[in-house]
């Protein structure tokens, strides 16, 4: 007998199963196709936990640049994006004329120049710092929503205080490393916040600018005065250089850093004492310019020297010059390799992945024991590039080699400086996992690592952290 409902039942059994294997392939293509995302959002969330450990920072207080009444464009002057803006035309800023300008006015001195930098590095971390602490999230500065920005900036720094402690934390740092490039000889820093990195640039330079008689004395012998020290010959100087690191860490330095690359190159020769000491011992007037570099050449290999004798970590800038025109090839990476190879006791910290010759930091990390990589900076030159070179430096460099740190002037800038590095951490690690390359515990342990661990160990900052205030 003909049963039409048996007949239905038959049709639909098969439809049945097919939409629950259609329905599993539906579920499980779409696990495959969101499996880089959601190790990556992993990567990224960890990283969001880490109390981070930032190794370069040159933060100032807004009274150290005078009595500014800050908005928005004097966060924006003070930032990397600024030497964006020159590039395109901008044509450079005065901090005075900043404050006696309108918004208005601002825009449009400025406006043209920071539209067209919308697609940089230095414009994207710096927007991302007014997403992380301002809420912000157009995708970009516009006249119109710069006059809300600036007024909360104003607010915020009438009780820097107070805005710095919460930017801080709300960016998530613990402790940042000072470099005082316009306070080289200050060790009265916030331990709330900062460690202190002894900025070697003047003992290296000065050694060649002794002042002659009845010559307003430079920096460091006018510091050397008024700490009672006389400085006759090169044994005195070295006498006063070695009191000055002392004094660092005496207040708990925790490295050395060189940034002469922005004045001259950074191969140094072996220069022997006597020689050093015949040197100084003349006018430095009279000195050649190749007598200076000996002299200064001399120096750095010295304060190396120390550096073993005190254990501090030696962070040197190579590669890429900040603010607008200088001599790119002065910090060649290269340039330091006779350097690592007669101190290896010494502990060298290579910045910035030497851009544009990553591939040379990545090597030179590589081959040595002693040296080491921070990516401070690197990403926010290049996003791209940062990526690009982390993938070469994996390669290359066990993982306990790596630094991250954020190298700007205002606390700001610094949120979204760390913002871009876990972007750049995290997207690098996740498409390891993705192609099977790494497992995601070793991803999260390698970021754990690049933003707080190796830091702690390779700069010793057990006893710092431990702290209270
Ligand atoms: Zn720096």
């Amino acid at each position: 007998m003909h049963n039409p409902k048996s007949r239905k039942m038959k049709k639909a059994i098969p439809v049945f199963f097919l939409c629950i294997i259609a329905v599993t392939l539906v579920f499980f293509a779409k696990r495959c196709t969101t499996a880089d995302d959601t190790a990556y959002a992993r990567i990224r969330a960890h990283a969001d936990n880490i109390r981070v450990i930032n190794t370069h920072e040159h933060q100032q207080r807004p009274e150290e640049l005078g009595d500014h009444r800050f908005g928005f464009f004097h966060l924006l002057a003070l930032s990397y994006l600024m030497g964006d803006m020159n590039s395109a035309g901008a044509g450079g800023y005065n901090m005075n004329e900043l404050d006696t300008l309108s918004l208005d006015e601002l825009w449009d001195r400025y406006g043209e120049a920071l539209n067209f930098c919308r697609n940089t590095s230095y414009y994207g971390h710096f927007a991302r710092g007014f997403g992380k602490l301002y809420g912000f999230s157009d995708p970009y500065f516009t006249k119109d929503n710069i006059s809300g920005l600036s007024a909360k900036v104003e607010k915020n720094y009438k009780n820097y205080g107070e805005w710095f402690d919460r930017a801080f934390h709300e960016a998530g740092f613990e402790l940042m490393f000072l470099d005082q490039w316009w306070n080289t000889f200050n060790t009265d820093i916030d331990e709330r916040y900062f460690a202190l990195v002894f900025r070697v640039n003047s003992l290296i330079g000065m050694s060649s600018r002794k002042p002659a008689r009845g010559e307003r004395p430079g920096s460091i012998y006018r510091e050397a005065v008024r700490d009672g020290f006389e400085i006759a010959d090169l044994d005195d100087y070295l006498a006063y250089c070695e009191h000055l690191i002392r004094k660092n860490i005496e207040n708990r330095a925790v490295g050395l850093k060189n940034a002469q690359a922005y004045t001259r190159t950074i191969y140094y020769e072996d220069v022997p004492y006597d020689e050093a000491l015949e040197l100084f011992s003349r006018p430095s007037a009279s000195l050649t310019p190749g007598e200076r570099k000996k002299l200064e050449d001399f120096m750095f290999h010295w304060i190396i020297q120390r550096s073993i004798e005190y254990n501090l970590p030696v962070q040197i800038h190579t590669g890429y010059l900040a603010s607008n025109r200088n001599t790119l090839e002065n910090g060649r990476p290269t340039k330091l390799n006779n350097l690592f190879m007669k101190y290896p006791e010494a502990k060298f910290v290579l910045f910035h992945g030497g851009f544009p010759w990553t591939g040379e930091v990545a090597a030179l990390g590589k081959m040595f024991p002693n040296v080491y990589v921070d990516l401070v900076w690197l990403p926010q030159i290049s996003r791209e590039e940062a990526i690009q070179s982390l993938d070469v430096i994996l390669d290359c460099l066990p993982y306990n080699k790596i630094f991250w740190g954020g190298d700007c002037r205002m606390i700001e800038e610094s949120a979204g400086s760390l913002e871009f590095g876990k972007d750049v951490v995290a997207e690098v690690l996740a498409r390891r996992v993705q192609r099977g390359l790494m497992t995601e515990k070793l991803a999260l342990e390698i970021t754990e690592r690049i933003f707080r661990t190796n830091a702690v160990e390779v700069f010793r900052l057990e006893e710092i952290l431990e702290r209270s205030f």
